[in-house]
């Protein structure tokens, strides 16, 4: 009687937890519709640096979603929202978009940087997309060199065949292409060897003891550049120089920031006589 009630409210239990996610994922999808119309989103550039001068060459452009209420929702949490309900698609035209603009702007002030934005599996796999790159690149007039598009490890699980066909289409267009979150999924290093990519990111989880090194050497005889993702400490930076990696990206050498923390670091990059304050680099 006593497993029975207390089975019972286990069940109860798990209930609610169920009842909580659900409502908060309705709420997300519900208030995600109109973000966009609202001014809610924005981009913030995290530093690719040369290793080991510590010097920015490129950004990747993560997207920031601020809500009145809610307040900040991050990517990990609404990106599979957008994904599950067909928003994406809307949601990374206007990252792509954003990201073009400032880049262009970047260029033309005479910046030698590239920008990387993430593109979900669901967005690459959508007809037009290549075209819809295309007229983003012409729009804001961008060299497609200086343009990155991450397609992470995880979309390589499903059909390769196709996916390589989507990279080589995309490729045509002069944009580079990078495998991100390497090592954190499943793929074989036949499947690596295939993929028409030009940038091997290496995720976190790889940046450890000798991991890193077997990597890059990988990545470096497939003729792959390679950034080794999320250095957060010194100890890790270290490492990766010493395994030979000549990109990295991680908090130690940049949080992720707003358009102009980023330029200012630029600037004292490109002119080392002025010295530009860069802003207190705070977690968003
Ligand atoms: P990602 O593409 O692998 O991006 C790197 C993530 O690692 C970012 O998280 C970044 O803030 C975080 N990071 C940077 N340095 C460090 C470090 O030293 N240590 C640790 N532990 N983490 C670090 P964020 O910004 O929360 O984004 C999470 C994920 O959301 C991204 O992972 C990407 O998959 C997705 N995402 C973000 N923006 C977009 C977007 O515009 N479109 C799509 N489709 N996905 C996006
Ligand atoms: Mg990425
Ligand atoms: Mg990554
Ligand atoms: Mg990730």
């Amino acid at each position: 009687r006593w497993a029975k009630s207390h089975g019972k409210n286990r069940v109860e239990l798990y209930d609610i937890e169920y009842d909580v996610k659900l409502r908060r994922l309705t709420e997300l999808e519900h208030e995600l519709r109109g973000a966009i119309d609202r001014d809610e989103l924005h981009l913030q550039y995290q530093p690719v640096v040369m290793l080991p001068d510590v010097r920015p060459v490129g950004a990747e452009a993560l997207l920031r979603w601020q809500h009145p209420r809610l307040g900040k929702v991050g990517p990990d949490e609404f990106i599979p929202v957008a994904e599950e309900c067909g928003m994406i698609n809307r949601l990374g035209a206007w990252v792509l978009h954003q990201a073009c603009h400032q880049l262009s702007r970047w260029l033309a002030e005479g910046h030698d940087v590239w920008v990387s934005v993430n593109v979900s599996p669901r967005e690459l796999h959508a007809p037009g997309y290549v075209d819809q790159v295309k007229d983003a690149l012409r729009a804001h007039r961008v060299p497609p060199q200086r343009l990155v598009l991450e397609v992470t490890e995880h979309a390589v699980s499903s059909d390769v065949e196709e996916l390589i066909r989507r990279l080589r289409d995309l490729r045509e267009t002069g944009v580079r292409i990078a495998l991100d979150d390497f090592g954190a999924g499943y793929s074989s290093l036949g499947q690596l060897r295939r993929l028409p990519v030009d940038i091997l990111k290496i995720d976190h989880s790889l940046v450890v003891k000798e991991m890193v090194r077997v990597v890059v050497e990988l990545g470096h005889q497939f003729g792959l550049e390679v950034i080794a993702e999320g250095i957060g400490e010194q100890r890790q930076m270290t490492m990766v120089v010493e395994a030979g990696c000549k990109l990295g990206q991680g908090y130690l050498s940049g949080w992720p920031v707003p358009a102009e923390h980023f330029e200012a670091r630029l600037e004292s990059a490109t002119s080392p006589a002025r010295v530009v304050p860069v802003p207190e680099q705070k977690r968003d």
